[in-house]
């Protein structure tokens, strides 16, 4: 994965015909450049179109939301990663926030999808972060560092040599309030160090990114905070001429 990473999570917002507007436009506005990773994670009903929109372009990818622990059967309203990656998506975000805390997706799920989304040749990118009342009670690092390595349970080093994490403050999600560059650094330097216990050097090359109320004027500030490789938006995602300012970053 080049760095920086700008992944965009359109969450349960454009369909299919929206969604081939959005990468027409944007593929209009932007031309292919090699040193960043671009990704879009639309709804799983609109990957096939989404796929189709960005055709040949060789630099932008796709991503599925979410992944069911088992490949096929009879688990109704569930994408599985192996349909995912049918339906060309490369990466699979795991153990975002909304899945946590509005489906109540536990910490043996997040690392059973890792381990699934990987099996079936995606990339993880595994979403962790506190509720307020967390970081309030002074357990930012202790939320994170355990879900990090719950979600990291069943692969790997290989594994997480060439996944991605995603830290996202909840509290930041949707609300409009982003983590301060100074507060996403202490996080994600927290994050870097628990990687090397598992990694040693190689956690280097794992991309951290933030994500929590990102925009294109905040996204400058963020990005150039220590240990940040890249953003993970959603709201500011959906805005064409948004998200290429954020892409330009
Ligand atoms: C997200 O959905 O991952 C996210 C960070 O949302 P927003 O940018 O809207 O806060």
């Amino acid at each position: 994965m080049k760095r920086p990473v700008f992944a965009a999570n359109w969450k349960m917002n454009l369909g299919p015909t929206d969604a081939r507007a959005f990468i027409a436009a944007f593929t209009a506005r932007w031309s292919p450049r090699s040193d960043r990773t671009i990704i879009f994670f639309p709804p799983a009903v609109s990957l096939d179109a989404v796929a189709h929109a960005i055709g040949s372009r060789r630099d932008l990818d796709t991503g599925v939301q979410n992944i069911w622990t088992e490949d096929r059967g009879a688990f109704t309203g569930e994408t599985s990663a192996p349909m995912a990656k049918d339906a060309r998506a490369k990466y699979a975000l795991v153990g975002h926030s909304e899945r946590r805390h509005v489906f109540g997706e536990t910490e043996e799920q997040t690392a059973k999808k890792c381990a699934t989304a990987a099996r079936s040749g995606l990339v993880p990118i595994l979403c962790v972060g506190e509720l307020l009342s967390e970081r309030e009670a002074g357990d930012t690092n202790d939320v994170v560092l355990r879900q990090l390595r719950a979600g990291l349970s069943d692969v790997s080093p290989e594994v997480v040599a060439a996944m991605a994490i995603a830290y996202e403050p909840v509290w930041a999600i949707g609300t409009g309030r982003n983590a301060t560059p100074e507060d996403a650094a202490a996080v994600h330097v927290e994050i870097r160090r628990a990687l090397s216990e598992r990694l040693g050097k190689e956690a280097n090359d794992v991309p951290i990114l933030y994500g929590g109320s990102v925009n294109s004027s905040n996204a400058p500030a963020l990005m150039a905070a220590e240990g940040v490789d890249g953003l993970l938006v959603g709201g500011a995602s959906l805005d064409v001429d948004g998200w290429t300012r954020i892409c330009e970053t």
